[in-house]
């Protein structure tokens, strides 16, 4: 048996392997016997190479890079990581939100856009999309609405018809569904399209006062979209494109960036602000709060490992430091719970634990032990305690940021405000921003994904839908469906 300069095969416990090709077997062309632990050990872990893949936001992909602050918004919250002079390393995922692990990147769809702040005073997690809104403004509607994207039960297949049922019976989608249907539906890469933090947050500055926020991450690549006959063609040839896009972009040095800006809404206005401030199916006009910039976030360095690093990611909108808070959005406050939840099934309960997910800043938690634990927090394992353990700063960070509720333990609708509506906005959208050839592109893409599987009945519904959005869009509609 001779060496060489390269590493030995081992097993996981660095045993070394006798063979990387034989099995251990009775004579040449025996029976392969039990004891090949080496083979047994292949094969098992070879079966457990799989985490579950997200039931939402499945397919994807990231890179990591730095957040640094350009803007001043230090009068506004005392979170470090907007801090003039402040620079903090960042993860970024993107991804698409109903299809599979191995599904298209360039299918209609909005994109997921995930950012971790690796802060000092922890991880900061903005988990966003790369649209301002959202179809479903209530977290018990989620479930259902991702049901009628995914497949149906009995042949496994998507299908139009549960999309346009869910949608039509759901007037509040229709602004997130106008903004699908436009271009930005099939963004050309990853690179050009926004992001959006979507909820509003609140952010608390030193004196403890409050303000409401929305983020805006704007692309410096500039937005750039495929037609619906582009996203399906390069879907066909290159499921991968988005995922390839970036990472070749990243390792030509050509780094992708965007410029963080908020929209900030004084604490007092949102009893009164003319649109619920909180609905997560609405924006703010900028002619009523004008972006303020914050920011730049610049990726440029792929992962490593795509398994370790991307599909092992775990954000939370939970994760909020000193300095931000939630706010009322129901949707923002049952995505609280849900992604940790996710994460401790997906990945296991000591996810926080995998160098993406660690914090760079302390941990001194009582958390303890679990499922593939490895560190040693040691003693005292209680608090309160006399031994010197970790105990709570309330002086520096117990004053939570809250807001005032009050009322009757109910299930209902947002209280309406002056303008609320759940047409007005997609409508403004049509009518106001998109210009005359990305209106008819709207029409088409409503056209030609209603056409398709959806029943008769309900696609009575989906021009009866869009002429809510505008009379003249649901017209055209009608036509393209062929009176429905
Ligand atoms: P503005 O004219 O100030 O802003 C319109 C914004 O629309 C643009 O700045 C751009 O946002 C966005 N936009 C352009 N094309 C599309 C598209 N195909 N799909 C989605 N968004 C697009 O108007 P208002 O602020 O008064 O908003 C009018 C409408 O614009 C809203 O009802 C909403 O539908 C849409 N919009 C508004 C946003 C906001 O935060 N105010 C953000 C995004 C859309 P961006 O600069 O972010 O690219």
């Amino acid at each position: 048996m001779t060496t060489s300069s390269h590493p030995y095969t081992t097993g996981d416990a660095g045993i070394p392997a006798a063979s990387d090709e034989h099995s251990l077997t009775v004579g040449p062309d025996g029976p392969i016997v039990l004891h090949d632990h080496y083979l047994v050990e292949k094969m098992a872990q070879f079966n457990r190479e799989r985490v579950p893949e997200r039931v939402v936001h499945a397919k994807g992909g990231g890179a990591f890079g730095v957040f640094e602050v350009t803007g001043d918004v230090g009068e506004l919250t005392r979170a470090k990581v907007f801090q003039q002079g402040t620079t903090t390393p960042v993860l970024v995922r993107f991804s698409t939100v109903a299809g599979d692990l191995g599904s298209a990147d360039t299918v209609r769809d909005p994109r997921g856009f995930s950012v971790k702040f690796y802060t000092e005073e922890g991880n900061y997690d903005l988990v966003g999309n790369n649209t301002p809104v959202f179809f479903i403004r209530d977290p018990q509607k989620f479930q259902d609405f991702i049901h009628s994207q995914k497949r149906r039960a009995d042949n496994h297949l998507r299908d139009n018809d549960m999309q346009w049922d869910f949608w039509t019976l759901s007037p509040e989608s229709a602004h997130q569904v106008t903004i699908l249907m436009s271009d930005r539906g099939t963004p050309r890469s990853w690179r050009h399209q926004n992001g959006y933090g979507s909820h509003t947050f609140m952010w608390v500055n030193g004196a403890g006062e409050r303000v409401w926020v929305k983020y805006h991450f704007t692309t410096d690549q500039g937005i750039e979209s495929f037609t619906d006959a582009e996203a399906k063609q390069v879907a066909a040839e290159d499921p991968d494109a988005h995922l390839r896009d970036l990472h070749e972009s990243i390792a030509r040095g050509d780094h992708p960036s965007w410029t963080l800006k908020v929209q900030v809404m004084p604490f007092e206005d949102a009893t009164s602000y003319r649109f619920n401030p909180f609905d997560l199916t609405k924006v703010w006009p900028h002619g009523d709060y004008p972006l303020v910039t914050v920011g730049r976030l610049t990726l440029d360095r792929n992962p490593s490992s795509y398994f370790a690093e991307i599909e092992q990611a775990a954000f939370e909108p939970s994760n909020m430091v000193p300095g931000i808070g939630p706010s009322p959005d129901k949707m923002l406050l049952g995505r609280m719970l849900s992604y940790p939840d996710a994460h401790r099934y997906r990945i296991g309960t000591n996810y926080l634990q995998l160098p993406v997910n660690r914090p760079r800043s302390p941990v001194h938690s009582y958390n303890r032990d679990g499922s593939m634990r490895y560190d040693n927090p040691g003693d005292p394992v209680y608090a309160p305690n006399s031994y010197g353990g970790a105990a709570a700063d309330p002086g520096r960070f117990g004053a939570a940021p809250g807001w005032e509720a009050s009322g009757e333990i109910v299930r209902a609708a947002y209280s309406l405000h002056a303008e609320d509506d759940d047409f007005g906005q997609a409508g403004a959208l049509y009518r106001d921003v998109l210009g005359g050839p990305e209106r008819e592109r709207l029409a088409a893409n409503i056209v030609g994904h209603a056409s398709s599987g959806v029943t008769k009945a309900i696609r009575a519904r989906v021009v009866e839908y869009w002429r809510q959005v505008d009379p003249s869009l649901g017209d055209v509609v009608e036509r393209g469906l062929g009176g429905s």
